[in-house]
C-alpha cells in the first residue's frame, strides 16, 4: 500500500480534533503529527503530545536554520511542523497524518504534490460560530481572530483535494475514512 501524507485542515471549532480523534480510534496505526507552537498551553494539553510548545524564540531560530516543512502565523500565533520528523515517519513506512491550518497545507502541497489535502467544512457559519464558543477554551478577542480568519479559509478551500461537511460527526469520519482508505489504494 502507497504510503502518503495526509493533511486536514479547516476553521478553528469546526470539529477537526473530535473528527480526527474518532478516526485515530478507529484506525490506530495512523499517527497524528505533533506540531510546534508558540501559543500557550489549553487546560490538559501536555508538552510533547498535543503540542511541542516552544518561545517565540525558539520558533525564530527553528525558522532561520530552515527546520520547517512548513510553518505558519494563525491568529496570532505561530505554528510549524518539523520537516526531520515527517521525514522520519514516512521512512518508517507510516500512515501520517497532518492538522495544519490552510496556509500550512497549501505550503505542504507545493513541496509535497502527493500529498492528499482535506478540507472539513462547517455545515453553516453560525453552527462554526456556535461550536468554537461551546468549546470555551478562547477569550473573546481570540475567537474574534478566529473568525476573522474564516472567509480567507474558505476560499484556500477551493485548492484543496477534497472537502468534507463535518455536520453529523459519525457520517464525517466516516466519509474521511473512505477518502484515505481510497487514496491508499491508488
Ligand atoms: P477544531 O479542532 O476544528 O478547532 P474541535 O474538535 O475542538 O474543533 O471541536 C470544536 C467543538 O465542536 C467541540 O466542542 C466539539 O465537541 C464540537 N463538535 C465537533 N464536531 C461536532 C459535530 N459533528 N457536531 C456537533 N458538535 C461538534
Ligand atoms: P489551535 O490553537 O486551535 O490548536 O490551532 C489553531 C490552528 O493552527 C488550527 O487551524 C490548526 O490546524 C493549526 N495548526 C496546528 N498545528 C499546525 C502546524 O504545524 N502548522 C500550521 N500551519 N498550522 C497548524
Amino acid at each position: 500500500m502507497n504510503k502518503k501524507l495526509f493533511v486536514i485542515s479547516g476553521s478553528s471549532g469546526v470539529g477537526k480534533g473530535t473528527v480526527l480523534k474518532k478516526f485515530l480510534e478507529k484506525n490506530p496505526h495512523f499517527m497524528l503529527s505533533i506540531s510546534c507552537t508558540t501559543r500557550s498551553p489549553r487546560p490538559g494539553e501536555v508538552d510533547g503530545v498535543n503540542y511541542f510548545f516552544l518561545t517565540k524564540e525558539e520558533f525564530k531560530n527553528c525558522i532561520d536554520n530552515d527546520k520547517f516543512l512548513e510553518w505558519a502565523e494563525f491568529a496570532g500565533n505561530f505554528y510549524g511542523t518539523k520537516q526531520k520528523y515527517i521525514n522520519q515517519c514516512l521512512a518508517e513506512g507510516k500512515d501520517i497524518i497532518l492538522e495544519i491550518d490552510t496556509q500550512g497545507a497549501l505550503q505542504v502541497k507545493k513541496r509535497m504534490p502527493e500529498a492528499v489535502l482535506i478540507f472539513i467544512c462547517p455545515p453553516s457559519l453560525e453552527e462554526l460560530e456556535h461550536r468554537l464558543r461551546g468549546r470555551k477554551t478562547e477569550d473573546e478577542a481570540t475567537i474574534k481572530k478566529r473568525l476573522d480568519a474564516v472567509k480567507i479559509e474558505l476560499e484556500r478551500a477551493e485548492k484543496f483535494d477534497y472537502r468534507v461537511v463535518n455536520d453529523d460527526l459519525d457520517r464525517a469520519v466516516k466519509e474521511l475514512e473512505e477518502i484515505i482508505i481510497g487514496e491508499q489504494k491508488c
